[in-house]
């Protein structure tokens, strides 16, 4: 059964001292790869019109599945976590959600999601919740700080499920067969970018991150060394040019940005992401064209959308 794991939490471990992710694979003779569906790709609010739905007007959310016997992992918590609970909940049993929730950040577009997320209605359902550090605060205060009246019906703590917080922004997870990377990324207020290894497979995710204000493409080392030789880059792609000349210290990349970090890091595909609530189906469709002649014939350009499935860890044929 997809979502059932008899695994015990004792498949996670942490360390902070950073480690190279691309040394940090792993081992026994089960296929490495990594299973992608995109369930919330917007930034910022959802957005839902005609115009929108071809790519979908959910805010962040991906699941990641590893190898049989590994729990779900999922990137962010946006609203489209409502959609990945409902078909959850059709494949597991009473008590028997298991899984890891990689939270960038805490503003409400990656965060939305939490209380309609049906399997953490049910009894002795398990999440581990990995987000940034909150300065002067702890992340499980945070998120119960705007779950509860009046902000929701009822407070978080009233959920019958158990939710374990863990608080990092460096270093490295093991969860099941995967490795997980956290790096603290530019963005506004602490926010974690987070890298996934499992054999050849190896996806980075950064949907927020702040483009150098100044409007230059210049890309730190520390985010080339995280995201260097990835097989999936999920990134920030939020604005075109003019949109960024007006919007310098919003916490976003342009376009242009986010092929500058593809580039930069060697990465084999670019997934354009946090799409802007205010771009319709049409003008993604230009960003992809742009954003690959940007990038050159070596790397492949994508946007994510709602129900986009990918797969990293299959060698290229070429
Ligand atoms: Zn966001
Ligand atoms: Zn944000």
């Amino acid at each position: 059964m997809l979502f059932h794991s008899a695994r015990s939490w004792s498949t996670f471990a942490t360390t902070t001292s950073g480690g190279n992710p691309l040394e940090a694979t792993n081992r026994g003779t089960i296929p490495k790869m990594l299973d992608l569906t995109f369930y919330g790709v917007r930034g910022s609010t959802p957005c839902s019109c005609d115009a929108t739905n071809g790519i979908g007007g959910n805010t962040s959310c991906v699941l990641v599945r590893g190898p049989e016997g590994d729990d779900p992992i999922v990137l962010d918590l946006g609203t489209g976590l409502r959609y990945l609970g409902n078909e959850m909940i059709g494949a597991v049993g009473e008590g028997e959600f298991a899984g890891t929730a990689l939270v960038t950040h805490l503003h409400w577009d990656h965060v939305q999601g939490i209380p309609f997320f049906v399997p953490l209605l049910r009894p002795n359902a398990r999440l581990r919740l990995v987000g940034p550090s909150q300065p002067g605060s702890d992340l499980e205060t945070e998120i119960a700080s705007f779950i509860r009246p009046p902000l929701f019906p009822v407070d978080l703590s009233i959920l019958p499920c158990d939710i374990d917080f863990i608080e990092m922004s460096s270093g490295t997870i093991e969860l099941g067969t995967s490795t997980v990377t956290v790096a603290a990324i530019e963005h506004v207020g602490p926010t974690n970018g987070y890298r996934i290894d499992n054999g050849d497979a190896s996806v980075v995710y950064i949907p927020d991150h702040q483009q150098p204000v100044d409007g230059t493409l210049d890309v730190p080392a520390s985010v080339v060394d995280f995201c260097r030789g990835a097989d999936l880059l999920i990134h920030d792609a939020q604005y075109d040019d003019a949109e960024f000349a007006v919007k310098t210290t919003w916490g976003h990349s342009s376009i242009r940005y986010a092929a500058a970090v593809a580039r930069a890091s060697g990465v084999r595909r670019l997934v354009l992401f946090h799409h802007d609530p205010s771009h319709d189906d049409a003008w993604i469709a230009r960003a992809v064209t742009e954003a690959q002649c940007l990038v050159g014939p070596g790397i492949e350009v994508m946007a994510a959308a709602e129900g986009l499935k990918l797969r990293s860890g299959i060698p290229s044929a070429a």
